[in-house]
């Protein structure tokens, strides 16, 4: 068995390891559900000397998620799922202070990004967590070798599940994986509120610009798309959202927003952030029609949202003018800015999701790695939904955390929910 030690570990300082633990208590302090699962895990030891291969973004919250892994048994190799959204603090802790196999540096270049993936991969997971499907890709691609190894996944994001239905589709897929993003107490509440919030917060620390009166263009009305229009407006910004669902685009206008084409929205918009998980929103024909100041910026899954490449080719020049923002200068005359070079913004100028809601969806990956011991082969390969229980475990503890209660049915209510015979 081969278990990634933490002296081949690869994190940019051990020194800033105390200032990360200080952090990850903090985060922690706002995770009261994964708390809960860890006291009893911790005790009950399911994962005891499972290797799991885990590819999600370094950061305080993934660190309490690791440290839970941990405590339940199991030998946790960890890499980042972005190589812009690694915290160096939290990462240096977690090998220095915990002992955990962590290969990740914020800002790594796209070799060692891969490389980092690969350390992770050499410990011959049994169980692989995902942020977008890299480590799934790499196992079906050119790592075939180490699939019989694995035993099942998850996956945390909207794009990485997308993914795995395509493989699971074309029947490549070659193991169970659960669909974390798909529980309701995962992407309600961190896409929406968490996202929401940490997309805001990247663009004014990214900016400081005032977002009262400014109109703000949302690509995309999912999840993630409602949160961030629902805080602009919150914020006094005019919002216009761009869709190409119909359904989505009726919610949007039902919700009191402007709804039109991104040709239209590209001459209106102060700021733009994208969410839709799909490629070229802004593209080459939008650029030479936006106002001269314009900020785009994304907060979805990659850094293709927004066609960067063109963006480049109309431009004469481009500098930095404060940290995370490259200022292009257009051959029209007019300075177009950049935030985060077009990752996702909350990750990389911001700190990503507040604890409060990763606290449910780590819930979530914790409760669905056990799902899948618990199953074992009788899940064949393919994309599960999370337990129906689930979510209502999830979402009972933590609104009692909150200090909140709420009712029970009376006998009354149960026989009328159940029956067809109550009419009018
Ligand atoms: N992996 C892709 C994008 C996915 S980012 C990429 O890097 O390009 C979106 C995911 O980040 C969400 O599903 C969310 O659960 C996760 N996330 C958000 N805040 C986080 C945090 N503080 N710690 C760990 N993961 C976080």
């Amino acid at each position: 068995m081969t278990v990634a030690t933490k002296s081949q570990s690869d994190v940019a300082d051990l020194r800033l390891a105390d200032a990360g633990s200080r952090r990850i208590e903090w985060a922690g302090r706002e995770m009261p559900v994964l708390a809960a699962i860890r006291e009893r895990i911790a005790r009950e030891q399911p994962f005891k000397g499972l290797r799991i291969g885990a590819c999600l973004h370094v950061t305080t919250e993934t660190a309490n998620l690791a440290i839970t892994l941990r405590d339940a048994g199991a030998s946790v190799a960890l890499c980042a799922s972005n190589p812009l959204s690694t915290q160096d603090d939290a990462a240096a802790a977690l090998v220095k202070n915990e002992g955990i196999a962590t290969f990740a540096r914020k800002g790594e270049d796209r070799d060692t990004y891969y490389r980092h993936i690969e350390a992770v991969l050499e410990t011959k997971p049994e169980i692989t967590m995902d942020d977008g499907a890299d480590v799934v890709t790499l196992l079906h691609t050119t790592r075939r070798e180490l699939l019989p190894n694995v035993r099942g996944g998850t996956e945390e994001t909207t794009t990485g599940v997308i993914r795995l239905r395509a493989m699971a589709a074309e029947g490549v897929l070659a193991y169970p994986i659960v669909a974390v993003n798909e529980a309701r107490t995962k992407h309600m509440f961190d896409n929406q509120y968490g996202t929401g919030q940490s997309a805001i917060d990247g663009l004014l620390r990214a900016t400081n610009i005032l977002i009262a009166g400014k109109t703000a263009v949302v690509a995309g009305y999912g999840w993630v798309g409602r949160g961030v229009a629902s805080r602009f407006r919150g914020m006094g910004a005019n919002v216009i959202i761009v869709e190409v669902d119909p359904l989505r685009g009726l919610e949007a206008a039902m919700d009191g927003y402007l709804v039109m084409p991104i040709a239209e929205a590209a001459k209106r918009g102060d700021i733009f952030i994208t969410t839709t998980g799909s490629i070229n929103v802004i593209r080459a024909e939008h650029f030479p029609t936006l106002k001269d100041g314009a900020i785009v910026a994304n907060a979805g899954h990659f850094n293709d949202e927004i066609e960067i490449p063109a963006l480049e080719k109309q431009s004469k020049g481009k500098r930095t003018v404060r940290t995370f923002v490259e200022e292009y200068s257009h051959e029209s005359g007019k300075k177009i800015f950049l935030l985060a070079e077009g990752r996702l913004l909350n990750h990389v100028a911001a700190e990503a999701n507040p604890a409060a809601v990763m606290d449910m969806s780590f819930a979530n990956q914790v409760l669905s790695i056990e799902y899948l011991l618990k199953r074992g082969k009788r899940l064949k390969p393919d994309v599960y939904a999370v337990p129906e229980d689930q979510d209502a475990l999830i979402a009972r503890v933590k609104l009692d955390a909150m200090g909140m209660k709420i009712d029970r049915m009376t006998d009354a209510q149960k026989t009328y929910a159940s029956s067809w015979k109550a009419g009018t």
